[in-house]
């Protein structure tokens, strides 16, 4: 069967990751019955200097056309400058609108041979952490109604229960592959849109009698990651609060280079991109980490292309990759020996099981 994947690699390390990807990608599907055939799409910093615009319409046109999208990093100092509607990021927004993106995916994974670099004591995270925080994407805060006067300003946050439900439901079904707690978050002691989250929340649960739903004020939640993260399977939350959790959630993971995350909507079309930006301080030197890119890969795998035996496969290398000393200069404690990008992605098609 053939899978059409737009491959938009951005800007900075963002080609440098992407191209590792496709090589574990290629080998990953052969022999799998699977065939990608991968369409290049300009998005971002390159974008506006080739086609003058962050996101071009032949870049939209072909994300909606294709099977999954598979994104490194746009922007970069370059472009800093630009005024806000003309920024590398509005790519991001741009896509995710477009493609009717409403759930963001983030698992944060600290693998025991990376404990070291998690900030928190070693007794919190013992035996390592695994949690995904579902982030609702397209509503809230950051698209309510927005106005600023000369001495004032104001946004508001709004769902309807609708905007709740579908990612309420998303939210349900992840966490019925795994540990099936769920732990929505929100503000309802102050805030009517989350009195509204809350009870929707509860309604969606009701059709998942095996999930356990528990409900956690943010503010404590933030508290509750750092205290003790390990009572978290699956966070669900509004689009701020989720901003937020899921970068505090990556963080006690250690590092960035190592997180995905997949941006879904209704149908299976989603969008699969590393946590990290495009890291200009280190592009084109060779030594960015390309496991969060790979490892988003392995999420297309399994969200849009149905193959939960690929995505595990690339996982399992990943992890025996780690387990075998692999580590680019991010993950590296000060003694050990360090490898490049491509040589971390040849280490992990040195594990798949082909
Ligand atoms: P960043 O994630 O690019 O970099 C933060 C730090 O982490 C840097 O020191 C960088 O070298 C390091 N790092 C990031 N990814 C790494 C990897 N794969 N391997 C090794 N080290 C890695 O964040 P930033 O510096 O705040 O932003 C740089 C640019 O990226 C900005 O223009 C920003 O707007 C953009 N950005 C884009 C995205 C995206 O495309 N989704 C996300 C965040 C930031």
């Amino acid at each position: 069967m053939e899978k059409r994947i737009a491959v938009i690699p951005g800007d900075g390390i963002g080609p440098e990751v992407i191209g590792e990807t496709l090589r574990v990608l290629d080998c990953a599907t052969q022999n799998s019955g699977l065939k990608l055939a991968y369409t290049h799409y300009l998005a971002g910093g390159c974008a506006i200097d080739e086609k003058g615009c962050p996101l071009p319409d032949e870049t939209l046109a072909g994300a909606k056309n294709s099977d999954a999208v598979l994104l490194g990093a746009v922007g970069g100092w370059k472009w800093d400058a630009l005024p806000s509607d003309m920024r590398p990021e509005n790519a991001l927004l741009g896509l995710r609108a477009g493609l009717g993106l409403f759930a963001n995916v983030r698992p944060a994974l600290l693998y025991g041979e990376l404990a070291s670099a998690c900030p928190l004591k070693p007794s919190l995270t013992e035996g390592g952490l695994d949690i995904v925080v579902i982030r609702e994407l397209t509503g809230g805060l950051y698209f309510g109604k927005k106005e600023r006067g000369e001495t004032w300003a104001y946004d508001t946050m709004r769902y309807s229960d609708e905007e709740v439900r579908r990612i309420a439901h998303v939210a349900m079904k992840t966490a019925m592959g795994r540990k099936k707690q769920v732990v929505s978050v929100d503000k309802a002691n102050i805030l009517e849109s989350s009195r509204l989250w809350r009870k929707v929340m509860t309604e969606v649960a009701g059709e998942y009698p095996e999930i356990t739903l528990s409900h956690m004020y943010v503010d404590n939640a933030a508290m509750q990651l750092v205290r003790n993260p390990k009572q978290f399977d699956v966070i669900v939350t509004e689009n701020m609060f989720g901003d937020i959790l899921s970068d505090e959630a990556a963080m006690i993971t250690g590092s960035i280079g190592m997180l995905p995350s997949a941006s879904l909507g209704a149908g299976t079309l989603g969008m699969y991109e590393p946590v990290h930006g495009s890291a200009p301080d280190i592009a084109g030197q060779g030594i960015a980490n390309p496991l969060a890119t790979i490892l988003s890969a392995a999420m297309m795998l399994r969200y849009s292309l149905g193959r939960e035996d690929i995505a595990k496969n690339i996982e399992n290398a990943v992890r025996k990759a780690l387990e075998n000393g692999a580590r680019t200069k991010d993950i590296a404690l000060a003694d050990e020996k360090t490898i490049s990008t491509s040589q971390m992605a040849e280490a992990v098609i040195g594990f798949l099981e082909v």
